[in-house]
């Protein structure tokens, strides 16, 4: 059996390689090290398979995130509301811009921002809504860009996790997640979905003002040259590695079915243990199955445990040569940096006892039969036991 592990980045590389090889060679051959043409060209494929008007690429997903916000013109004190259970970048750039962040609990079965939390959050002063389309799968875009048109709100989605994921509307429409809200803003970091050999990341938007804002703001707020009109960054997506998500993006909604195929092996093997609850649900038409739509793109695999040992099992996997991942082991509002003292823990049920339960396992587009057996089998043995 092939050695196993979280992200086999190595075995991905392998069947692009020609291509990624012949591009960064191409790339150093030209010096266009900084915005060359293989920068803009990655920027129009990538419009053209979201169905976005526009890509603004920069330099990785947290300042994503900080330059929609900046470029939405929030303001120090203005609140934003994102979800308690999610990787610290979303609450941090709402910190370091001196805004408000609202954490709130999320939901039991998605893990995603609870609807009716928001709800609860929304204040005169909230201005923001920053829905984590968490390990893959859509959050209920139906509800927040409802509640988002009545109070008046941005919706800003962090697509880090789930690009090439669908959204299904209520009323049938389809959208590519990140290309929903006013602004959506993801990341190319290497074990993403779409990852590069470095960092990376972009912002997306249909709404041309904004974008003319954002593509000021990634280059030093200069709309034309040596003339600073807003404070900026500096952020920008490097040619090397627009070659190879270039070279990769053609394949991601194949990756992104490899994925959902091993996700629905370990299903398989775990269905019926009373221990254990499996990621097996769609958001988007409530079907118990995500097999019924395919709309989550398992950016990681995360099942519940019930009445089990998680960090026995973890031990355990590991010494098997099994890696896994706890994501995340702490919630946003007791961290350290994001403490506040309006936050009451009755508020964070869910992700207070999500925190104690999950585990994702290996999740990647070469994963075999024989590892996947090997996995659920090695699981099923402690759980079991
Ligand atoms: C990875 C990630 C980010 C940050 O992306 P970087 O490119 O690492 O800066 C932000 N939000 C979520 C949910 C992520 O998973």
């Amino acid at each position: 059996m092939k050695k196993i592990q979280m992200v086999d980045l190595k075995g991905q590389y392998e069947k692009i390689k020609d291509e990624v090889d012949s591009g960064i060679r191409q790339v150093i051959e030209s010096t266009s090290f900084i915005n060359g043409p293989v920068v803009h060209e990655f920027q129009k494929d990538l419009e053209n398979y979201l169905q976005v008007k526009h890509v603004i690429p920069c330099a990785n997903g947290t300042d994503a995130l900080q330059i929609a916000m900046m470029g939405l013109g929030l303001k120090p004190g203005d609140e934003v509301i994102t979800a308690d259970f999610t990787f610290a970048a979303t609450v941090e750039v709402i910190a370091l811009l001196q805004l408000t962040p609202v954490l709130v609990d999320v939901d039991p079965v998605t893990f995603n921002i609870d609807t009716e939390a928001i709800k609860k959050a929304i204040t005169p002063k909230t201005k923001a809504i920053v829905p984590v389309h968490l390990f893959g799968q859509a959050a209920n875009m139906d509800e927040i860009m409802q509640l988002a048109e009545a109070h008046n709100l941005f919706v800003i989605e962090d697509n880090a996790q789930a690009i090439g994921a669908d959204y299904i509307f209520k009323d049938g429409s389809v959208k590519k997640t990140g290309a929903i809200g006013h602004v959506g803003a993801t990341s190319f970091f290497p074990s993403k979905n779409l990852g590069c050999y470095g960092d990376g990341g972009a912002i997306f938007t249909n709404d041309d003002e904004l974008a003319h804002t954002l593509r000021g703001i990634v280059n030093h707020g200069m709309y034309r040259r040596y003339y600073h009109d807003v404070v900026g960054v500096n952020s920008r997506l490097d040619s090397i590695q627009a070659v190879v998500l270039k070279a990769k993006l053609p394949h991601l909604d194949a990756y992104n079915k490899a994925r959902r195929q091993a996700a629905q092996k370990y299903t398989n093997a775990f269905t019926g243990n009373d221990k254990i609850i499996t990621p097996n649900y769609c958001t988007a038409c409530d079907a118990q199955r995500y097999d019924a739509c395919n709309t989550h793109v398992f950016h990681q695999y995360t099942l519940r445990l019930k009445g089990v040992d998680r960090d026995g099992l973890v031990n355990f996997l590991n010494e098997k040569g099994i890696p896994c991942g706890v994501y995340y082991p702490v919630p946003l509002h007791q961290q350290k940096a994001y403490q506040d003292s309006r936050y009451r823990e009755a508020d964070f049920k869910v992700t207070n006892q999500l925190v104690n339960e999950v585990i994702s396992l290996p999740m990647h587009t070469e994963l075999d039969d024989e590892q996947i057996e090997f996995i659920a089998n090695t699981l099923l043995k402690f759980i079991n036991q």
